[in-house]
């Protein structure tokens, strides 16, 4: 990246792509895009392009790693070598493991898993294109694939950030916002059930930004929300017609 600009937002609250400071990225999600996994979604929030494919749920490979009482579920977060501008290395790295497990535990407690003993649910999580915030948006998109798959669930997952920019506590950072920001808080909603699943906070903020910023997380996954119910609403509209034809 080049210089950091002297302003990351500017007198009139105008950020470096034209939004304002409560204003998310532009959305687009779509299900059941892959014709071989149980499930699957496509999102692209802002410049991120993610893919998701669930299958499952099924028996587990390896046998060992089943639980007697619940179905497992596996996640694996891969960002493509063409994501990013550098060629990101196809090895998985720290940061590829620990976004899997916290991916995984930010959408574990949206399923029924004690209604599939010993069996697992795969979720393959492939960043095409990323620039900030690929953690909650492979979550939004991750939650509606597993859906798609039939599996049951108390509610959808929907994921959203919110940080700092300046002196200003912003909506949703894209790639410059998050690096040359002085913090960024991811959080994952349940929206029906209004409990969070996943909080995180990298950089300092005052008490008063923290609540700030988590409130318009939280008022940023409402809105993801409405699209995620549209995108669900939009598959199976499209089926329908296909069975009744
Ligand atoms: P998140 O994508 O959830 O915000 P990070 O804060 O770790 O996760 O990463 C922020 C952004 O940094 C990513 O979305 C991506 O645009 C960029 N990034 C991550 N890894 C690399 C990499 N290996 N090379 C270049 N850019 C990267």
């Amino acid at each position: 990246m080049s210089e950091k600009p002297e302003k990351l937002i500017d007198k009139k609250g105008v950020r470096l792509d034209g939004r304002k400071a409560n204003e998310l990225r532009p959305l687009k999600l779509q299900v059941g895009v892959l014709g071989n996994a149980d499930g699957s979604a496509y999102i692209e929030h802002g410049k991120n392009k993610i893919l998701v494919g669930v299958f499952g749920p099924r028996e587990m490979h390896p046998k060992h790693l089943s639980q007697p009482d619940r179905m497992v579920l596996r996640c694996r977060y891969h960002m493509a070598p063409f994501s990013v501008q550098e060629r990101k290395s196809p090895a998985p790295s720290r940061r590829e493991v620990e976004l899997s497990k916290v991916i995984r535990e930010a959408l574990e407690p949206s399923v029924f898993v004690d209604l599939y003993p010993r069996a697992g649910i795969d979720v393959y999580v492939e960043v095409l294109q990323a620039d900030g915030g690929t953690r909650c948006a492979a979550i939004t998109a991750a939650s509606l694939a597993i859906a798609d798959a039939g599996i049951p669930m108390r509610d959808l997952v929907v994921a959203c950030a919110a940080g700092k920019i300046d002196d200003t506590v912003v909506l949703d950072l894209y790639d410059a916002e998050d690096k040359l920001g002085a913090a960024d808080v991811p959080v994952a909603l349940m929206p029906n059930l209004n409990a969070v699943t996943l909080l995180q906070m990298d950089g300092i903020l005052a008490p008063e930004e923290f609540e700030t910023a988590i409130t318009m997380a939280v008022e940023g996954c409402k809105k993801i929300y409405v699209m995620q119910k549209e995108a669900l609403r939009t598959k199976y509209m499209t089926v329908k017609e296909e069975v009744e034809e």
